[in-house]
């Protein structure tokens, strides 16, 4: 088995792609066979070496392995014209001087057969002719054309005398300017595969209708023939999923470029601290099918929790902190206490957290006023410090404006740990940090980039920006996270504890840390409220 995965580099790998890059070399590897890459640059306006570099990047961290067989469909712009050539003497293929405009008209409809051109009949010697000097440079852009000779009348459009080549004046990001003719996808793709000797050309379901072309191609040529065989394209709710669409997202500045931790790309989802097994255990579970659908995003990200689950440590972090004073615990004294660090992996051990008189616990995870069913810290309430001890709220410190600014409570020695010796239960364990130790950062958390589940679907007069979501991003500015992170490496991933999966973003400076929240933990309290506020109105 023989496959390929062939990208044309005009924008960044997307998750739509993932699923592409997983059939091709997946099953090339579950069949003991072989996958090439190979960049489809027959479209020299569009395409640039950054985009190259960038997709060579997301395939390696995607876990894709192409070995040796990296090719450019360029590689074969000599041969593909020597098979031009080979057309026209065939009397399959001639010269046409037809403006794109003109073309499209002749092409006629589904309902409408196509007209000839009037530079159909022209005879094998003139069309060799003219093809020499379209690539000797002597007519401008767009002036001329070569067409596949098949079936204007034919119901598939695909048949109707196709371009095989155009005149482009343009530099090409490997070939220079020693073309000024480039092939177009269509008469190109079948026949790279061809060469490479690719017996299963995997492709999405948009290219059904291209097959017949192909495979008249390569019959006309007597050349190895691979079986093209399509898939559905990945759709993915409050996702778009088009190149197109993402460089427009990038170019007017909609989100802070294609690695944006919001973005669909693999290098936004990178960043976001996603994981190629994620990715990977996504895309097994997806299959594939010869009808379009659309995937729930939650589903995606469901794979990234369960991934990350099993292998990223705990930490304790506050994101909106509220200052804790425990009074009746010394001044000077500062405790190392045990935290695991991942209850799912019990090789990841154990490390210190400090503990002291100040601390700093989650403004959320205090109310004056406790709701039905909050457990967590409120007047006179005792609850659990997250491996430390039991403490009981005594007092509530607020400022002039009658803000909460500090919280006076007391802890029972005899708990350390957060062990009860009486066996009496409380409620709720929350996390903290030391005031005095723990370190600040910013955290960034998502929401989808779109807030329509279909952000295709708008208005008369808007397109999809429209859809956009206004509250995609957030910035909390001064969080304060656990000490032994100090040194994080970028892309580094963690648990905090009860927040989510968060990753260290490369923004971050030795001052100062920046988080990316990767994904939510499934939030219960926020569930409960909502039945609550329901059952209420
Ligand atoms: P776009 O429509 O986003 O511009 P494309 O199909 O033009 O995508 P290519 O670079 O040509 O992008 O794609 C390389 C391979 O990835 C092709 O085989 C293509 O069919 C596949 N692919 C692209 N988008 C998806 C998707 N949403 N789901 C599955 N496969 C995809
Ligand atoms: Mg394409």
């Amino acid at each position: 088995m023989q496959t390929r995965f062939p990208p044309e580099p005009n924008g960044y790998l997307h998750f739509g792609h993932s699923k592409a890059i997983h059939l091709s070399f997946g099953l090339a590897q579950e069949f003991g066979g072989k996958c090439n890459l190979r960049f489809d640059d027959t479209n020299p306006c569009k395409e640039e070496t950054e985009y190259v570099a960038a997709i060579i990047e997301d395939l390696r961290w995607l876990g894709a392995d192409w070995a040796d067989r990296l090719f450019y469909a360029s590689d074969y712009f000599d041969q593909l014209h020597a098979w031009a050539v080979q057309l026209i003497e065939a009397g399959k293929a001639y010269v046409c001087d037809l403006t794109a405009e003109q073309v499209r008209e002749y092409r006629g409809t589904f309902s409408q057969p196509g007209r000839e051109s009037p530079f159909r009949g022209r005879s094998v010697e003139e069309n060799l002719a003219l093809f020499a000097r379209m690539r000797a440079g002597d007519f401008p852009d767009g002036s001329r054309t070569l067409r596949a000779k098949i079936d204007m009348a034919s119901p598939n459009l695909n048949l109707r005398d196709p371009i095989m080549y155009r005149i482009l004046h343009a530099e090409h990001h490997r070939t220079g300017n020693k073309w000024c003719i480039y092939p177009t996808y269509d008469y190109a793709h079948g026949q790279c595969d061809s060469l490479e000797g690719v017996t299963h050309s995997i492709c999405t379901l948009e290219f059904e209708d291209h097959r017949p072309l192909y495979d008249w191609f390569l019959e006309q040529l007597g050349i190895h023939h691979p079986q093209q065989i399509e898939f559905d394209r990945l759709n993915l709710t409050y996702t778009i999923l088009s190149k197109r669409k993402l460089l427009q997202l990038v170019r007017d500045g909609h989100v802070r470029g294609w690695d944006d931790p919001r973005m669909p790309t693999i290098c936004g989802a990178r960043r976001r601290g996603y994981t190629p097994e994620a990715f990977g255990n996504f895309c097994s579970r997806i299959g594939v099918s010869k009808t379009t659908g659309v995937v729930e995003l939650p589903l995606l990200e469901h794979y990234v929790r369960e991934d990350l689950n099993r292998r990223v440590n705990r930490v304790m972090a506050v994101l909106r902190p509220l200052r804790v004073v425990i009074e009746n615990y010394p001044d000077d004294l500062v405790e190392e206490l045990d935290a695991v660090n991942n209850p799912e992996d019990v090789n990841a051990g154990t490390r210190k957290v400090p503990f002291s008189r100040v601390l700093y616990i989650e403004r959320e995870d205090f109310r004056e006023d406790p709701p039905k069913k909050f457990y967590r810290l409120s007047p006179g309430r005792e609850v659990r410090l997250r491996y430390a001890y039991l403490v009981t709220c005594r007092d509530v410190i607020k400022d002039a404006s009658g803000d909460i600014v500090e919280l006076r409570c007391t802890y029972d020695p005899e708990t350390r740990g957060g062990n009860t010796p009486d066996g009496r239960k409380v409620k709720s364990t929350i996390h903290w940090v030391s005031a005095a130790h723990s370190l600040e950062a910013e955290a960034r958390l998502y929401d989808t980039l779109f807030a329509k589940e279909d952000p295709n679907e708008v208005g008369e007069g808007e397109d999809f920006t429209a859809n956009l979501n206004p509250n995609s991003l957030e910035v909390v500015e001064r969080c304060r996270i656990e000490p032994g992170l100090r040194s994080a490496p970028v892309g580094a991933l963690y648990q905090f504890e009860r927040l989510g999966y968060f990753c260290v973003d490369p923004d971050s400076t030795p001052e100062k840390l920046v988080f990316n929240r990767t994904a939510t933990l499934r939030d219960t309290w926020a569930k409960i409220e909502r039945k609550q506020k329901g059952a209420a109105s």
